[in-house]
């Protein structure tokens, strides 16, 4: 019997031709889908061109019981829970109580399957402890098994300075460590959280210096995507690659966020996957990415979890 049990966790990290299914859902802070679109990407773009690209949504059902915030943590939350604001109850970046009975998609999986691998690698570290809620009694002490992050506590090895240079820096190292881990650690679904477009979005605006970030990030996609590319090559892997935006800007200049206009509101999401359904040229939202990582990754779900999703794969089956 026990033989049974573990054939079938095997086989639900597998698809029908054998090959181990990875996920990695990497979000840049703040780059709005105008912002993107008249940027030079062609990392992000030869994602797109192999799968797909195409403009979502952040903060809910605008004036309805969902409407939430257009703010960072809001937007990752979101992202991870699969629900918006009301449910998951994250409405600002201090974190103040997350509904944890909204599971993460970190936490699903590893309820669904004890011995799947999960890593981090990210310029802020509450996005592990307080999101992902790792060794909470609430996420039943959730472990993440490769972390790389809370470097931006480390105010001597990064000194912060007003330019956020030391956030480029920190970004920088982060990407190097997940291009390594994922080549070496090679974790079943993990996350790239990297903050720096975000600062020069806020210090900058609509600028010459936020589409220089914009170009570095894409620089590091295309770090991220080479390494995968090599896992794919010389492993038996499919992986799944998702990047995306927690949030839009201030339409005036580009340098605030949080509000409900339809630029702060207006994200995208890039995809290495063509199987996209209807869903992801109509109705794309961030709440999105939680169904369609499951269903690549065959997580099984509890009912009541999946009854509370607001969000529906992008996927086809
Ligand atoms: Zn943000």
């Amino acid at each position: 019997m026990k033989k049974v049990i573990l054939a079938l966790l095997v086989f639900s990290l597998t698809n029908a031709i054998g090959q181990d299914r990875k996920c990695l859902l990497v979000l840049l802070d703040g780059i709005p889908a105008d912002v993107l679109e008249k940027t030079f990407t062609p990392n992000i773009d030869e994602v797109s061109k192999k799968g797909g690209y195409a403009r979502a949504y952040v903060g809910g059902e605008k004036g309805g019981i969902s409407e939430s915030p257009t703010i960072s943590a809001v937007g990752y939350n979101s992202m991870l829970t699969g629900t918006w604001s009301n449910k998951h109850n994250v409405w600002g970046n201090s974190i103040k109580k997350p509904n944890y009975s909204y599971p993460t998609i970190f936490k699903a999986a590893k309820d669904s399957n004890p011995n799947i691998k999960l890593g981090i690698y990210s310029t802020w570290e509450d996005n592990r402890t307080k999101l992902l809620g790792e060794g909470l009694p609430e996420t039943n002490k959730l472990q993440l098994d490769y972390v790389f992050d809370g470097y931006e506590l480390d105010t001597i090895a990064f000194p912060h300075d007003k330019q956020r240079e030391y956030i480029k820096n920190i970004d920088n190292l982060v990407v190097t460590e997940a291009t390594k881990s994922i080549k070496n650690n090679t974790p079943d679904l993990s996350w790239v959280y990297l903050e720096y477009t975000d600062d020069m979005g806020h210090k900058f605006g609509d600028s010459p210096e936020m589409t220089a970030a914009v170009k570095l990030a894409d620089q590091q996609i295309g770090q991220l995507y080479d390494a995968i590319k090599v896992r794919e090559k010389k492993h038996k892997e499919e992986w799944l690659l998702i990047i995306t935006t927690d949030h839009g800007r201030s339409p005036e200049n580009g340098k605030g966020h949080g509000g409900q206009t339809d630029r702060e509101r207006t994200t995208w999401i890039a995809i290495n996957k063509s199987n996209v359904n209807e869903r992801f040229r109509n109705g794309l939202a961030i709440v999105d990415i939680f169904p369609t990582v499951a269903q690549f990754l065959e997580i099984q779900l509890d009912k009541k979890v999946a009854e509370q999703l607001d969000g529906v794969s992008f996927l086809e089956h």
